[in-house]
C-alpha cells in the first residue's frame, strides 16, 4: 500500500472525510494514528510537547477494553479470516454467531433468551424499539407506541434513538417536527450511593400512569448516563423502573451499550440493581473494540408476542448481520474478559482514578469530580476549550476527547497503575487548560 505523507493525508482528510459531529471541511486538525498497541496510540507526527505516543484514556469510546493488538484477539480474527470473513445471515448460520448468541444469553440476566445481532449500537437500539412496538402491535395494543425516558440520556444518532436522547442536547431542536414525540421525565437524582428520592419516584409514577395506555416501553442507560452528560445514578432507580413498568404494563429497555462488559464495576449495570429488563442492548466493548457489532436481547414473552402477530416475524435484517469476523473476535474478547479476575482490574483502575482525580476538586472552574468503576469524570462550570484541553493532555502523553463541560476517561482494563496515574494527571492538566 502506498504511504501518504502526513501533510497529504491531512489535506485529503480535510477536503473529503467527515469526522464525528464535525463540519465539512474540517476545522480542527485530527492527530494521525499510525498504529496502536497495548494502551498506546502511535502517531505519525509528534504533537504537543513533541509526543509521538499517547496513552489511550478513551478505550476508543468505551470499546477497546483489552487494549490494542491483543495477541489473543488478533489470533481470533486471523483464524476466522482463514475460514470466511462474511456470509449473509438470511437462510445461513455459522458457529461464531451461534456461540456468541448462546454466550450472551448465558451471561446476561436469565429472562433474556433471544438475541438479534446488529451492526452498530444505534441499530441495536432501533431493533430494541422495534421489538417493543411490534410486541404491542402483535398483541392487539398498537396504540402503545411511544417511549418514556429520563433526561440526560444518549442512545445513538439514527432517528428513533435520537428521539430519546436528552432534548437539550441540540438534536431535538434541529429535528423538531421530524423526530417522534417521546416522553421525558426529569433526570434521576445524581449519585450511585444516593437513596431513592420518594418525591422523584412518585412524580415518575404519575407521569407513567397518565401515559401507560400509549407507552410501549421505558428506555434508559442503567447507572451511567454516558454521552448525554456522564452522570451516575443509584441502582434504586432501576428497581423503581422495574416495579413501575410491571405495575403499569410497560416494557423496560436497558441500553447497556456503554456500560456492558464490566465498565461500571458489574458485568452489566443491571446487576447493581438485581433486576432484569425486557430488552437489553449491547455494543461497543462486545468485540473488545476490534469490529463493529451490537446486539438486542429480549425475553421469550416478547419473542412469543411478536410471533403471535399478523406479521409474525421481526422485520429487520442488516446485510452484515452476524458478521463472522466480528462474532469470532467477540467470543474471544468475552473469553478473555471472563477468564481473568476482571473485577479486580476495574476496581484497581477505579482506585487509581479516585486517587488521581481527587486533587481536581481544587482546580478553579471544576464543578464536580466523580468516579464509577473504570470511568472518571471531571465536570467544569463552563464549556471545555476542547483544543486547549486536548493539547494539555497530549503534553502529559495522554489521549483524551473532552466534550461539552466534561473531561473524562474510561481507560482499557489492562492499563497499568503508572499509566492510570498519568491519565488522571492529564485529565487534571486538561481541566486547568480547558
Ligand atoms: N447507546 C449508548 C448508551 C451509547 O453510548 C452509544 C454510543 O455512544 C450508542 C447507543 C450508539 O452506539 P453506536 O455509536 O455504535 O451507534
Amino acid at each position: 500500500m502506498p504511504q501518504l505523507s502526513a501533510d497529504t493525508l491531512l489535506s485529503l482528510d480535510r477536503a473529503h472525510v467527515w469526522h464525528p459531529y464535525g463540519p465539512m471541511p474540517g476545522t480542527v486538525t485530527p492527530y494521525v494514528v499510525e498504529s496502536a498497541s497495548g494502551v498506546r496510540l502511535r502517531l505519525a507526527e509528534p504533537v504537543a510537547g513533541g509526543r509521538r505516543e499517547l496513552v489511550d484514556g478513551m478505550s476508543s469510546w468505551w470499546a477497546a477494553i483489552h487494549g490494542y493488538r491483543h495477541p489473543v484477539l488478533d489470533e481470533a480474527v486471523r483464524e476466522q479470516l482463514g475460514r470466511m470473513s462474511h456470509v449473509m445471515f438470511g437462510g445461513l448460520t455459522h458457529e461464531p454467531a451461534v456461540r456468541l448468541a448462546s454466550r450472551l444469553v448465558e451471561i446476561t440476566p436469565e429472562p433474556l433468551q433471544h438475541v438479534f445481532l446488529a451492526d452498530s449500537g444505534s441499530v441495536a437500539v432501533e431493533v430494541a424499539m422495534k421489538m417493543c412496538l411490534q410486541y404491542w402491535q402483535s398483541t392487539g395494543r398498537p396504540e402503545k407506541n411511544r417511549l418514556l425516558t429520563w433526561r440526560g440520556g444518549y442512545h445513538g444518532d439514527t432517528f428513533h434513538p435520537m428521539s430519546v436522547c436528552d432534548p437539550d442536547g441540540g438534536m431535538h431542536h434541529l429535528w423538531g417536527g421530524v423526530l417522534p414525540g417521546q416522553l421525558f421525565a426529569p433526570q434521576p437524582p445524581a449519585g450511585f450511593g444516593a437513596s431513592l428520592d420518594v418525591a422523584y419516584a412518585s412524580a415518575f409514577e404519575e407521569l407513567m400512569a397518565r401515559h401507560a395506555h400509549e407507552l410501549a416501553a421505558v428506555i434508559v442507560e442503567p447507572v451511567v448516563q454516558g454521552a448525554g452528560g456522564m452522570q451516575f445514578h443509584s441502582p434504586a432507580y432501576l428497581r423503581m423502573l422495574r416495579e413501575l413498568c410491571d405495575k403499569h404494563g410497560v416494557l423496560l429497555v436497558f441500553d447497556e451499550i456503554a456500560t456492558g462488559f464490566g465498565r461500571s464495576g458489574a458485568l452489566f449495570a443491571a446487576e447493581h440493581a438485581g433486576v432484569s429488563p425486557d430488552v437489553m442492548c449491547l455494543g461497543k466493548a462486545i468485540t473488545g473494540g476490534y469490529l463493529t457489532l451490537a446486539a438486542a436481547l429480549c425475553t421469550s414473552e416478547i419473542a412469543d408476542g411478536i410471533s403471535r402477530g399478523e406479521m409474525p416475524v421481526l422485520a429487520h435484517g442488516p446485510t452484515f448481520m452476524g458478521n463472522p469476523l466480528a462474532c469470532a473476535v467477540a467470543n474471544a474478547s468475552i473469553d478473555l474478559l471472563l477468564g481473568q479476575d476482571w473485577q479486580v482490574e476495574v476496581k484497581r483502575i477505579e482506585t487509581g482514578l479516585v486517587d488521581g482525580l481527587t486533587p481536581a476538586r481544587d482546580i478553579p472552574g471544576v464543578r464536580d469530580v466523580r468516579v464509577q468503576g473504570a470511568i472518571g469524570v471531571v465536570q467544569l462550570d463552563h464549556p471545555v476549550d476542547v483544543i486547549a484541553a486536548t493539547e494539555a493532555a497530549a503534553r502529559e502523553g495522554v489521549w483524551l476527547r473532552p466534550f461539552r463541560d466534561l473531561i473524562y476517561t474510561m481507560p482499557p482494563y489492562v492499563t497499568e497503575d503508572e499509566d492510570v496515574a498519568r491519565i488522571a494527571a492529564a485529565v487534571n492538566a486538561a481541566a486547568v487548560a480547558g
